[in-house]
């Protein structure tokens, strides 16, 4: 199977990207990111602290992430039910980036990310797709960019699903604090892979993002 690994800090364009890739390439989307915030999502609602260890470890063996696709959009399930609309609030982020540092939690979700790999050709997109998840993916890509256009691409999708009560400032705050957290976390930090291309899309439209990716897949073919 085929896969391509996309890492990088909070809003730098992952996810958008990836989808498009993958519509281009045929091949299947994977948000990692989206699993752990339904992880998060479930500990919110069992009112369980990420500090909980042994809790933690028990409520994790009732928890059941699966994915699904609509029109090529994937679904997140939580224990059956789809929670797809839950999880894109930076509250849900900030709390997904604590229980992610948790080593139970990872392990179960590495796993499942491993398994759809295995099926299906992939872009993937997270924190540690190329340095854990995937270290053979075809193609691994380190995608940045400067902390105000991560912000404001992330005003602007919240924007767009309806929120309005928000503020610029404190989404990069927030955006920078969790790239700290999940950068010096002991397990799986985010860090570019030794064989990652680095690409800066601060200046960049998705189109152009896109289009460099694919004649990398094709030179790397
Ligand atoms: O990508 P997204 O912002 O949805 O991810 C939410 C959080 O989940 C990240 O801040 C990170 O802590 C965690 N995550 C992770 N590993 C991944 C994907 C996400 O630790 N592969």
């Amino acid at each position: 199977m085929n896969s391509i690994a996309i890492d990088g800090p909070a809003g730098a364009g992952k996810s958008s990207i990836a989808k498009a890739l993958s519509k281009r390439l045929g091949y299947i989307y994977i948000d990692t990111g989206a699993m752990y915030r339904a992880v998060a999502l479930f500990f919110l609602d069992e009112g369980v602290k990420d500090s909980e260890d042994s809790r933690i470890e028990s409520l994790l063996e009732k928890l059941d992430i699966s994915i699904k696709y609509e029109d090529g959009t994937q679904k997140v399930f939580l224990n059956g039910v789809d929670v797809s609309d839950k999880l894109r609030l930076e509250q849900i982020g900030k709390l997904a980036s604590k229980f992610s540092a948790i080593g139970s939690v990872r392990e179960k979700l590495v796993a499942l990310q491993r398994k759809l790999a295995k099926k299906e050709n992939v872009v993937m997109d997270g924190r540690d797709i190329g340095t854990v998840v995937l270290p053979n993916a075809d193609l691994k890509i380190y995608l940045s960019a400067s902390s105000k256009v991560r912000a404001k691409r992330r005003y602007l999708e919240l924007l767009e699903k309806g929120n309005t009560d928000l503020d610029i400032n404190l989404i990069e705050d927030e955006i920078i604090k969790r790239d700290e957290a999940d950068m010096n976390r002991e397990i799986s930090p985010l860090k570019q892979a030794e064989d990652a291309y680095y690409l800066d899309s601060s200046d960049m439209t998705l189109e152009e993002v896109v289009s460099k990716i694919l004649s990398m897949v094709k030179e790397e073919k």
